[in-house]
């Protein structure tokens, strides 16, 4: 804790405890010891003390015992010499603070009953409002229990300009967030005044509250918050442990310091602390930023008003709440299975028609601004029907819990999320990502900015646990598409790499993935260490990670238990999840084989593999490559033979990485029965591939590999693998 600071906080408390008790002896000599005294209209006596103490102070009488409390609670002020830094003397003084003030604001009840209005709304005469009562606070405090509220900015002070003023508040309530405000700065200026004076209506009916132009009144906000926690989170009066807690975890509020910081603002800044409510300053003052009794920093100042509220945000952990996806069409999961067909189709990007690129990573903090949606190029309403556009969708998000191994499983719910927008259709992901807009869409106004709003909505619904960040950058420009895609590629290899020596032996789990099954309701990808998901997105650990995050959702482990048969790749424990998650459409899988048992297909394969019979060998084909291929189909063609979730011997959908994986085709002799592959694909993997060749002792087979530059018809390449001496034409009948 910084020695400015303490030393402050404690020089501040001293002076408002001697200014409240000399108010008091001068009440009492004035009024007697049995004056009643209490805040307006309220069944919780004076508030804080009441919460902290369980002390009722009814008559001005009462309040000696508490002054002696304050008293025991403040610390010595701070000498020059022989400091030892220390948070709790400042705490103890913040609470005495508030202590004094709530008692000195209650005095000022008795000899000033028109001070405040004591209504909801400022009068013509008057714009402090003081303390809410009963009636008020039933109101309003429910709306901090149920979420419509998720906390208050505590204001002291006003910046110098009614516009930047205005702006805060606004950020503030669109934050659904309450503002108190309290005191002037130095310049004589209140932020309450500040926005009347620019013509916005204050009051509690648009959660702005003007409470007082002094900084005493703090303890309305403060007294407030430990009403909410003995109203409707049942903390019992005197449980002081209790209600700091309760408030430090369910309630967002911390304080916003404008302009010079004198003493008792520190004090109430201390005392704000013992809440778990911290400051937020625009003055040079020095910075408390060890986690301690806030959940993050205590004390963030020299902030620029720009930055103000994200900061403060960010340091008090306030989870943003995006309660409307606010876009023209109609959106939810009764839409994610919805195809846009041919004739619906007004463009579409990626999907080979285009380059398309869809990547989230994170950042810091201070390099994310929540809610920004950009985009650069073209949007929908400059196009006509069939310009199709290449997109890149850059999704950056920071948040104290976050961590980058998370960073795929947020990025593979991209899929399901543009599935709920009405009118759109997505398919794969990654740098193989494919979106369909139908006229539909368009009809109702669809920009491309809309999936970032989604994207930004969606992600901090459903992972606001880990993220308090998102931001989302779309390009529909050649150049800056190719850009974030070597930016993704050099991504996705780094995570692919994270996997390093784990094989299938090593771990006793698997995991499974059921993600797609809105679009193949009976397929489960079986995740393993040595066979990534068929889509590319989803390794081993995403499925660990995405358990960990979501252990209910669609990556659950699988015991693999007992291994029957080790070259199929038949486990007990994975036939019978794959049964029950399937409901009995798969009974059985087997891991490693093409021909007996393959793993299901949904249709968001990188690549599709085939058995060629005349060449007794394997072809595999990427999204990518749009020629023919020697099974005499192309990609399309065999993407309806493989997807939808049936088990078709001959035919599975498989991820790039598992071509170099060593337990590829393992049941059917693996790498040696592979005879062909689309060039694009084989230069794209050819790193992985030759090393993998050199492993089983073939460094040859690489160029016996055909692609279509040898042939596109069974017998052109059975040709080529014969010239060659592929081993495949040795190997027994894979048929
Ligand atoms: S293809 Fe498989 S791993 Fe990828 S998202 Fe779909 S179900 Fe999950």
């Amino acid at each position: 804790m910084s020695k400015i600071i303490c030393s402050a906080a404690i020089r501040g408390a001293h002076k408002i405890v001697d200014m409240a008790e000399e108010k008091y002896e001068e009440a009492l000599k004035k009024y007697g010891a049995d004056q009643e005294v209490s805040l307006p209209n309220t069944a919780y006596f004076l508030p804080i003390i009441y919460s902290m103490l369980g002390a009722k102070v009814e008559k001005i009488g009462d309040m000696k015992d508490i002054f002696q409390e304050c008293r025991t609670l403040l610390p010595d002020l701070v000498s020059e010499h022989n400091w030892l830094p220390y948070l709790a003397p400042a705490l103890d003084a913040g609470m005495a603070t508030y202590f004094a003030e709530e008692m000195y604001e209650a005095i000022r009840y008795i000899e000033t009953p028109d001070f405040y209005t004591k209504t909801e709304e400022p009068t013509d005469s008057n714009l402090w409002l003081g303390a809410a009562d009963d009636v008020i606070f039933r109101k309003r405090g429910v709306e901090f229990v149920d979420g419509s509220a998720p906390g208050f900015a505590a204001i002291v002070g006003a910046p110098d300009d009614k516009e930047v003023a205005s702006r805060i508040a606004l950020e503030l309530q669109e934050k659904n967030l309450y503002i108190f405000m309290h005191d002037h700065s130095v310049n004589g200026k209140n932020m309450s005044q500040q926005l009347v004076d620019n013509g916005v209506q204050v009051g509690w009916n648009t959660r702005l509250v003007p409470f007082a132009d002094n900084y005493t009144s703090v303890v309305f906000s403060i007294g407030f918050a430990c009403r909410v926690a003995m109203a409707f989170g049942g903390i019992k009066p005197g449980d002081f442990r209790g209600n700091l807690i309760y408030n430090k975890d369910r309630t967002f509020a911390f304080v916003m310091a404008f302009g010079k910081v004198s003493d008792e603002w520190y004090a109430n800044a201390a005392g704000a602390f013992n809440w778990g409510f911290p400051t937020i300053s625009d003055y040079d003052i020095p910075e408390v930023l060890p986690t301690g009794i806030c959940t993050y920093e205590h004390v963030v100042s020299n902030v620029p008003h720009e930055e103000f509220v994200q900061k403060a945000i960010e340091v008090r952990g306030l989870k943003v709440n995006v309660t409307k996806i606010d876009i023209p069409m109609s959106f939810g999961p009764a839409f994610e299975g919805e195809r846009i067909r041919k004739d619906d189709l007004f463009m579409e990007c990626g999907g080979g028609r285009t380059t398309g690129v869809e990547v989230l990573i994170s950042k810091e903090m201070d390099e994310v601004e929540d809610g920004l949606v950009t985009l650069e190029g073209k949007d929908i309403s400059d196009i006509k029907q069939g310009e199709n556009l290449p997109i890149s969708i850059l999704v950056e998000v920071a948040g104290r819990e976050m961590q980058s191994d998370f960073e795929p499983i947020l990025e593979r719910q991209f899929h399901h999320l543009m599935n709920y927008i009405q009118g759109i259709m997505h398919i794969g992901q990654r740098d193989i990502m494919w979106i369909r807009i139908g006229h539909g869409a368009v009809e109702k106004g669809f920009s491309f900015k809309h999936l970032g709003k989604v994207l930004h909505g969606k992600l901090h619904q459903e992972f606001g646990a880990i993220l308090d960040k998102v931001q989302v950058k779309i390009s529909t420009v050649q150049e800056t598409v190719e850009q974030v895609m070597a930016m993704a590629k050099e991504t996705y290899a780094e995570r692919d790499l994270r996997l390093g020596n784990m094989t299938d032996e090593t771990e006793e789990v698997f995991y499974s993935c059921t993600l797609c099954q809105s679009f193949a309701p009976s397929h489960v990808c079986v995740i393993t260490p040595e066979r990534v998901g068929m889509c590319g997105a989803y390794n081993w650990l995403d499925g660990k990670a995405s358990y960990q995050i979501n252990p209910t959702g669609p990556n659950q482990p699988i015991e693999k238990g007992e291994c029957t048969d080790a070259e199929l790749g038949d486990f007990i424990g994975i036939n019978e999840f794959v049964n029950q998650a399937s409901r009995g459409a798969v009974p059985e899988v087997s891991c490693y084989s093409l021909m007996n048992n393959p793993m299901t297909a949904c249709g968001c394969f990188e690549a599709i593999a085939a058995m060629l019979p005349q060449c007794n060998g394997i072809m595999v084909v990427n999204r990518d490559y749009m020629g023919m291929t020697p099974s005499g189909m192309k990609f399309t063609s065999l993407a309806g033979m493989a997807g939808g979730g049936a088990q078709t011997p001959g035919f599975m959908g498989v991820s790039k990485h598992y071509l170099t994986s060593r337990k590829l085709f393992m049941a059917e002799g693996g790498l040696k029965r592979v005879v062909w592959l689309p060039k694009i694909l084989k230069d794209e993997i050819s790193e992985k591939l030759k090393a993998r060749c050199e492993e089983i002792g073939m460094p040859e087979l690489y160029d016996m590999i055909a692609t279509e530059e040898q042939g596109t018809t069974e017998e052109e390449i059975l040709a080529f693998l014969k010239e060659k001496g592929h081993p495949a034409l040795e190997m027994e009948s894979a048929v």
